[in-house]
Order: structure tokens, then sequence, then C-alpha cells
């Protein structure tokens, strides 16, 4: 049995799905107008172990995840319009470094990935129920959603409306009713990129609020033709500051469209990714991303392990002792496992995801582990040890220049040429690889 921490009930909470045969898992994508740091890159692997962990639980086919892309949005234009390029330009290339960065840490694709800008008319659609109950209303080309007629407003975040006003996010503006109203459709603006990135509607050219959007793409769920009209789903994550404003509004509007019909039946929201005392953020500039840090040449999997030694709601302190401990780690696991086949998966590994995904618990079991098919499997289970042991010490090296160079080395002890014996290790162990010398000769490994 599945246990999460439903942030909405502020409790674990056994996770018993609408349908164990067609489970619904929607998590916020990215903004793609930037490289993802890897902050950014904690949901993404939190929710892929999430799904490997319901996969295995339930069986294999019984997951529909989905992640969403937010391809419209002012700061695609603001990048666009830095670059003197067009929007486009800006969504396709950062969404391709994102699936790549994604990718090397093991982060299976979803199911189904909707781009907002492909489900604009289900957005209209639902804005106009939004009128049509009452809920919203339209002022200087905006429509705005009413808090004030949503009685249960705040209940996701327990905000007060004084602490609501208070919110960073929330955006006083003339044509407002109410400062705490937020936007479902603005006007498109005059500028070339906010004309070239903005879609007709019964309100005017304009872009949808980026609330919306996960609303109506939820309802759609990503378009699949066998899901039809879903209202509510079985899971809603992302990270921790996506709570307010952007899921108490994703809340309200879904509610409010159906009839008070519930949106998800568990919140899961991730803890940040800190740099010292601070949360790691663009704003901030206190980034590191997948990408700096693969280049450096550590693996992905090192990464994603990384990311998963904290407990998910737990801030995890980003340091280099932690990529150089978490890369340890998995040079003893790959050694243990070696190269057998996965075998089945321990239970205790189970039992430790299964409550609310205690992956530091899950990972500590591995190292429990005798049998190496079992250890392999198990770890799988984690997106870990996905490679062979053999790949893993070697792979990425040009495996015939390392054994020239060693039987050079090899000739330069035989005719006592130690200083040319010595350097040869040396220059191979700047490139990472090391040498060790046994009764049966030398063999190599990656660092
Ligand atoms: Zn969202």
């Amino acid at each position: 049995m599945i246990r999460l921490y439903d942030t909405l009930a502020r409790e674990k909470r056994p996770f018993v799905p609408l349908n164990p045969e067609r489970i619904t898992m929607y998590v916020c994508g990215p903004t793609v107008y930037g490289r993802a740091h890897i902050g950014n890159a904690r949901p993404p692997v939190v929710f892929d172990t999430l799904a490997r962990l319901i996969r295995h639980e339930f069986g294999e086919k019984s997951l529909t995840y989905a992640r969403n892309v937010t391809d419209v949005d002012d700061k695609i234009i603001a990048a666009a319009e830095k670059e003197g390029v067009g929007y486009r330009v800006i969504t396709e290339r950062y969404y391709r470094d994102y699936l790549e960065d994604m990718g090397a840490l093991g982060v299976a694709p979803p199911d189904f990935a909707p781009r907002a800008t492909a489900y604009i008319p289900q957005m209209i659609d639902m804005i106009q129920r939004l009128l049509d109950g009452g809920h919203a209303y339209v002022a200087e080309g905006h429509v705005l959603f009413e808090v004030a007629t949503d009685s249960d407003y705040g209940i996701l975040s327990r905000r007060d409306r004084d602490a609501i006003l208070a919110g960073a996010r929330v955006e006083v503006a003339p044509y407002k009713r109410d400062p705490a109203d937020f936007v479902l459709w603005k006007p498109a603006g005059e500028s070339a990129e906010q004309v070239a990135l903005s879609f007709p509607s019964p309100w005017g050219q304009g872009r949808p609020g980026w609330h919306i959007e996960c609303s109506a793409m939820i309802e759609a769920f990503g378009g699949r033709q066998d899901a039809g009209h879903v209202e509510t789903i079985d899971i809603h994550g992302g990270g921790l500051d996506l709570i307010f404003p952007h899921h108490e509004n994703e809340i309200a509007q879904s509610r409010c469209a159906h009839a008070g019909a519930p949106l998800a039946r568990f919140w899961v929201h991730n803890g940040f990714v800190d740099m010292g005392a601070e949360k790691m953020s663009k704003s901030l500039g206190n980034v590191v991303t997948p990408a700096e840090l693969l280049a450096q040449g550590h693996r992905g999997e090192t990464l994603r392990l990384a990311l998963l030694s904290a407990h998910y709601r737990q801030p995890l302190p980003w340091t280099e002792a932690l990529v150089e401990q978490s890369k340890a780690i998995l040079d003893r696991l790959y050694r243990a496992a070696g190269d057998a086949p996965a075998g089945g998966i321990d239970s205790e590994v189970v039992d430790a995801l299964s409550d609310d995904l205690n992956t530091p618990a899950a990972l500590g079991r591995l190292h429990a582990i005798d049998d190496p098919a079992v250890l392999k499997a198990s770890a799988g289970l984690l997106g870990l040890l996905s490679e062979t042991a053999d790949n893993w010490f070697r792979g990425g090296a040009d495996e015939a220049a390392v054994e020239t160079r060693i039987a050079e080395r090899a000739e330069a002890k035989k005719s006592r040429d130690f200083a040319t014996a010595d350097r040869i290790r040396e220059e191979l162990k700047a490139e990472g690889i090391v040498l060790e010398d046994g009764p049966a000769g030398t063999t190599w490994r990656r660092e």
C-alpha cells in the first residue's frame, strides 16, 4: 500500500486511486525560456520515481503521467526580444535542452507532454464557462477570476485574505474588482513578439494566464481520445513554490468550472534545492545546471542519486561534496551488482518507497542487498544502475587508445624507464582513467 503526504489534507494518506487501471498524474512542467537548473530537475526526478513505484504496484499500463510545457509566457517574449529572434526559436531550443537534460538524469518521457499553445481553444472554452457561471468578469480586455465567488478559495495554501494580498505575486491593477482576482486572459500588447505570440478570443487578441493553462489541459488530459473529459485526477504534483498562487488558482478555476468536483485527490509537493542558505533560483542568479555538471564530467545517474538522497519534501542543500558522495555510492553499488541481470525487487525497498517515497531509506536498504540480481532490479525502481558495470567504470573512454597506452607503459617498465611509466599513469589519470596493477597484469577503470 502506497502512502503519500497530501498537502491539502496535511497528512499522509493511503493512495487509493479512483480507477486502479487508469491512474492519472499531472505535474506542472517547465516554462521554456531558459536552461533548467538542478533545482528545476528535482520535480521531474521525484515524480519519475513515483511513476516507477505506481507502475510497479498497479501494473505497467496503469498510469497516465502528464507533464505540460508552458510555451506561452511573458518571459518567453522577453527572452525572444532580448535576443532579437522569434519566440519559437526560444521555446524550441529550451524545450529540446530540457528533454536532453532530463533524459541524462534518467527521467522517462511522460505519457503526455501537452504544450499550452496547442490547447488555447480548450482554455477559451473553460474561461467562457467561468464567465457563464458568474465566477469571472471582463475588464479592459482582460478576463479575471473573481476570487470572492469561491467560498473555498485558500483551501490548499490555507492563507487568509490578508496573507493572500501580501503575497508577492498578487498584482494590484485598476481593472480588478479586488486585488486578489487573477488573470484568465489578457490582451496581446503591441510589440511584434507580443502580437506574434497571441491568439484570437471572444475578448480580443490575447494570451491565457498561466493558471488556466493547467486547469484546461488537465480537463483534456493530454487530448487523449479515450480519456474524455477529466474533472478529477489522482495526483497533482509540483514544487512547493507552486502551492500559492498557482495551484490554489488551478483548484478554484477547475472546481468552479466543474460544479464543485475536486481537481485532484492528492496534492504532492517537493521541497527546494538550496545553494548555501538560499533557494536555488534564476532570479537570485545562484544556479548550477545539469548541463554544466554533465560537461564537467559528472554522470547523469550521479546527479539523479544526489537529487534522491534527501526525502522529497525536505530541502536539499546542493554541494560538491554531495555530488562526490553520490558518485562513490554508485561506484559501490555498481561493483556489488556487477553484470547481473535484473532479478526480483527487494520488498524492503518497495516498502520504503511506499512510505511517502522515502528515497533515503530505500537507498540505505540497497547497501544491504546481497543478491546482485535483486540489487540491480531494486535500484532500477529508483532509476539507478541503468548501465552495465563495465560501462559505468569504463564507458566513454576510447578503449583501444587506453590499451595502447597500457602496453606502452608495460614496455617502459620492462626497460626500467619508470619515469615514462609514471608519466603515462599520470596522463591517463588526468583523463579520469585509473590503472590498477595486479598479478594478472594492469586493468583500468574510469575514476
Ligand atoms: Zn500547473
